[in-house]
């Protein structure tokens, strides 16, 4: 199915699948590096962040944009980054609800699902400052 996509896998919930892509061209990487997607959008440069809700084999992905361009020409702060990172981290959360019909999950699940969803995408964009 996928040959070189690292997601990372949200300790608490095994199904979650979440990874941070910081431009196009890497967005597009992760879109081939599955044979077959059955659902993508695409690449948004005019946002800040957005989530790329992506689904393989049934399976769903928390694919996260950080728009590294845009941040970095607007001088974006890490606090603003941050914060951008904690509202995809909720969308990432309500997407991977809806598809397992989860319509009234316990509030701290969600709690624990955001924590660990958010987390994994601060872990990931740490990696990316030390790539430059
Ligand atoms: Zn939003």
């Amino acid at each position: 199915m996928s040959k070189e996509t690292h997601f990372h896998v949200v300790a608490s919930a095994p199904r979650f699948k979440v990874r941070l892509v910081t431009s196009k061209e890497e967005y597009e990487e992760v879109l081939d590096s599955f044979e077959e997607v059955e659902f993508a959008n695409q690449w948004m440069d005019d946002c800040y962040a957005a989530v790329y809700p992506l689904e393989v084999n049934g399976e769903m992905f928390g694919l996260v944009g950080l728009n590294k361009k845009r941040i970095v020409a607007d001088k974006l702060d890490g606090i603003e980054i941050a914060a951008f990172l904690a509202h995809e981290a909720v969308h990432v959360k309500q997407r991977i609800m809806i598809h397992l019909y989860e319509r009234e999950p316990s509030k701290e699940f969600e709690a624990y699902c955001v924590q660990n969803i958010f987390s994994s995408l601060m872990e990931q964009y740490k990696e990316t400052l030390k790539r430059k």
